[in-house]
Formats: structure tokens, C-alpha cells, sequence
């Protein structure tokens, strides 16, 4: 049996492009890129590329893209590296209810430490109205921190919206954004954003585990998150692990060049797989969101796991909705509102550019099965 992957939100496959850069640098570019010799200066001339690469499709300066170990450390070095370098404007933070735990832990950490933090309420879609966020901006916001598009829901924020407001009215605000599950899945350029910061990862888009970046907007000096070398133009030091840099920019590449057709792909399978299943299964519940890639669907009733279960048995592999809450309900789903019941039969669908036309149908036949086959729990 052919085993249909769709769970592409919690991670993607590495692109053979990317497995090849990868492979190609730890067997034959394996310098220290800070290294003088010969090796070395091979080694930085592949971080070079990578970076432009990487910037390019973010739509950035190589020099304001610092390379990572994930999304998480992004995320965690641009709120602590943003509340400290703006302190001096006051020690409140907007954010909102449902973003990934690398933001909301970051942010309860800071509360622990006296800052107050505004967390908004999502929408229908899980996004955060923008209305909301200049109805909470103070003199002594230091720091807006919202994602781009949820990772359950799909649900898309107005970052660029945000921006705007926060230019006009004239705050001291930074402002930052998780891009993580909006890179090359939404067109953006940092530039058009107008974020100060800006996390992704290079999981999401075909390129190994263990490597993110973090945008940093040129002029913004924000104070280093790990002490030693130089690395990194003396930002993040610790010796750059090459092998996955070289992976992220080759993802990156490729991610660029068919990004317009990738979209088109998976929005068009979104509306196929949101069309069967309402066609199949009327007491489906769909959340309505914007991003190409997320489906978050849920039969009342019928447990996530127990679905889950049933569908792994077909070789079909979703998830219930992050795959780092490990079977906790969702946070997200409780701040948007939803009964219990939907929370607890929820799936999430993640499509990316391998996802097919077949897959989608065998997932939409295994579920009719499903509920066909299973007693919804008795509540
Ligand atoms: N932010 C969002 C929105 C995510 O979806 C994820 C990963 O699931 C992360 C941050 C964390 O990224 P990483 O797994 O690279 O640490």
C-alpha cells in the first residue's frame, strides 16, 4: 500500500535538491567557513550563496538574514532580542492566543520577568483582526509579535496591515512575525511586510530539521542570544552548520522558482479536498482559512485519534493538530471558541507541491469509511 503523507504542516520531505546541496557539503565542502585556508574560503563561498539564496526568496539583503537552528530559536531570539532592545519604550507586548508555543512560552517567560503581555483573540479562521491589534497598542508597547498564518488552522494575519498601523500611529513598536508556515506558501517579501523581524524554517519548505533563519530589518541592533565566536557577522556565534545551510538554500530555490505554481497546486487542491468531503460527509465542519496548505476539519463525534488510527491503518498520515502539542488539546481551537466536541474530532490536513489529485480522494473515501465504520462517542 502506498503511504499518502499529509502531514506536511508539522514537517515536509527534503527535496532531493536539497538531500544532494546537503550531501555535496559535508562530503566536499567540509571547511570551517570561518577558516582562511582554502577549505574555509570554499566553505563561506557555499554560505554566501546559501544566504543570498535563502534572502532572495525571502526578499531580503543577504546581510539582514542570520542563519538559525530552527524556527523556534528564531522565534525565541526575536522576542527576548526585540523586548530588550526596545525596553526603553515601556514593557508591554502585543501577541495573541494562538500562537505556536515557541512564541507563547517566550512570552510567559517574560511575563515572569515583569512585562505584560496582551494576548488577542483569534477569528473563525484562527487569524488576529487587525482592528484588535490598534485597539491594544500603548505608548509603551516595545514589541508586536503575531504569526503570519496559524499552524492548525491556516488562518492568515494581516501582517502588512499591522505594519501600517503601527507606522501611522506613529508607535515605537517592533514588530515581529512567525513566518514559519507563510514562507514561500503565501507571496510575501519581507520588504512588502514592512516586520522588523521575520522567523521561517527550513522544514516547512523541503530543506532538512535543524536550520531556520531569522530576519533581521537592516539598522535594528538586536542583542545576541548565544555567546562566543564571531560567526554570523558576531550575531549568532557557534560554528555554521553548512551542510543543512547549503539544504535550506537549495530548498529555498526551488521553493522560489515554482512558489506561483505551488500555490495554484495546493489551493486547488484545498477546494477539491473541501468540496468531497462536503459532498460526502454533510456533518463535516471546515474551518474557512487562507493558506493554500491547512485544512483543519472536524467530524463531531469521532475522536481525532481514534480517526487517526483508522486512517494509519490505510497508510493515510494526518494530524490532530500541532504535532509538537503531543495529543494536548489544541490551544488554538479553545481561544477561537469551538465546542468541545469539534475541538475533540478535529484533524489537520497539510497538503504541500507532492501532494496529488489521488491523495486527496483517498483520504476523502477513508474518512466516508471511517464514519461509516466507527460509532461516534455517545456526548
Ligand atoms: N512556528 C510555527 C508557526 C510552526 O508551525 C513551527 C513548527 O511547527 C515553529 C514555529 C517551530 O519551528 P521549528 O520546528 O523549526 O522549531
Amino acid at each position: 500500500m502506498k503511504s499518502i503523507y499529509l502531514d506536511n504542516a508539522a514537517t515536509t520531505a527534503v527535496c532531493a535538491e536539497a538531500s544532494d546541496a546537503a550531501l555535496h557539503a559535508m562530503t566536499s565542502v567540509y571547511g570551517n567557513p570561518s577558516s582562511t585556508h582554502r577549505f574555509g574560503r570554499e566553505a563561506k563561498a557555499l554560505l554566501d550563496t546559501s544566504r543570498e539564496s535563502v534572502a532572495s526568496a525571502l526578499g531580503c539583503r543577504s546581510e539582514e538574514l542570520v542563519f538559525t537552528s530552527c524556527g523556534t530559536e528564531s522565534d525565541n531570539w526575536a522576542i527576548r532580542g526585540a523586548a530588550h532592545a526596545n525596553r526603553h519604550v515601556g514593557k508591554h507586548i502585543i501577541s495573541s492566543m494562538a500562537e505556536h508555543d515557541a512564541v507563547r512560552k517566550t512570552l510567559d517567560q517574560l511575563e515572569k520577568d515583569g512585562w505584560e503581555v496582551t494576548r488577542l483573540k483569534p477569528d473563525k479562521s484562527g487569524a488576529i483582526p487587525v482592528d484588535s491589534v490598534a485597539d491594544a497598542l500603548r505608548a509603551d508597547t516595545a514589541l508586536v509579535t503575531l504569526m503570519m498564518v496559524n499552524n492548525e488552522t491556516g488562518g492568515v494575519t494581516d501582517i502588512a496591515a499591522i505594519s501600517k498601523i503601527i507606522k501611522a500611529t506613529k508607535s515605537r513598536a517592533l514588530l515581529h512575525t512567525d513566518a514559519v508556515q507563510a514562507f514561500l506558501k503565501l507571496p510575501f517579501s519581507a520588504k512588502s511586510l514592512g516586520a522588523d523581524l521575520i522567523s521561517i524554517s527550513g522544514h516547512k519548505i523541503h530543506a532538512p530539521k535543524g536550520i531556520g533563519a531569522l530576519y533581521i530589518r537592516s539598522g535594528l541592533h538586536l542583542p545576541s542570544l548565544l555567546y562566543g565566536g564571531e560567526q554570523e557577522n558576531a550575531r549568532r556565534a557557534g560554528t555554521e552548520s553548512l551542510p543543512l545551510i547549503a539544504a535550506f538554500g537549495a530548498a529555498a530555490a526551488i521553493g522560489k522558482a515554482e512558489m506561483e505554481k505551488s500555490i495554484r497546486h495546493m489551493a486547488d487542491l484545498k477546494v477539491l479536498l473541501i468540496e468531497k468531503l462536503c459532498a460526502a460527509l454533510p456533518q463535516i465542519l471546515v474551518i474557512d482559512s487562507g493558506a493554500p496548505h491547512i485544512v483543519s476539519l472536524s467530524l463531531p463525534g469521532y475522536k481525532s485519534e481514534v480517526m487517526m488510527n483508522y486512517l494509519e491503518a490505510k497508510e493515510i498520515y494526518v494530524s490532530k493538530s500541532s504535532a509538537c502539542k503531543k495529543g494536548k488539546r489544541s490551544h488554538v481551537l479553545e481561544a477561537m471558541g469551538l465546542p468541545e466536541r469539534q475541538i475533540d474530532g478535529t484533524l489537520r490536513i497539510g497538503l504541500s507541491r507532492c501532494t496529488t489529485a489521488e491523495d486527496i480522494t483517498a483520504l476523502v473515501q477513508a474518512l466516508s469509511q471511517a464514519a461509516n465504520e466507527l460509532l461516534p462517542a455517545l456526548r
